[in-house]
């Protein structure tokens, strides 16, 4: 049985490099789509759920959308980028420095990887980036 749970988030990030717009300064207002996959629970107050969705939204807002909101996404390998957030940081600004380019791709990536090391039984993680575009990250077969 598959739950899936969707949220918003805005960012803002760069691709340096980039051979169109997107090595501007720019932002999004993403929507991420959760989908965990478990069984059902048997008993008690959460019979018949694979997961509450209360749990589902308080998890992903503690790993997820406190790191990634209003904060400038970086590629911490990239040296532009990571002046840029050197500038953001000295005058106090959120950033959230990630160890991949901030593509919505390796976005969908790195939240899998950050919900399954919470203990997440996470099995798809599809983030749009505008309402026409979506990255999605699936478990491996
Ligand atoms: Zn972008």
């Amino acid at each position: 049985m598959k739950i899936t749970k969707i949220f918003t988030f805005d960012s803002s990030h760069m691709l340096n490099g980039h051979d169109g717009k997107c090595r501007n300064l720019h932002g999004h207002t993403y929507s991420l789509e959760i989908t965990v996959s478990d069984g059902l629970i048997e008993a008690g107050a959460k019979a018949g759920m694979v997961m509450d969705f209360a749990d589902l939204k308080t998890l992903v807002e503690q790993h997820i959308i406190e790191p990634f909101d209003h904060a400038f996404l970086y590629h911490g390998a990239n040296a532009r980028e990571s002046q840029i957030a050197a500038l953001l940081e000295g005058w106090q600004m959120k950033t959230l420095r990630l160890p991949r380019r901030t593509t919505a791709e390796n976005l969908s990536v790195e939240i899998y990887g950050r919900l399954k090391a919470a203990g997440l039984p996470v099995c798809s993680v599809k983030l749009w980036e505008t309402p026409a575009s979506c990255a999605e990250y699936s478990e491996p077969p």
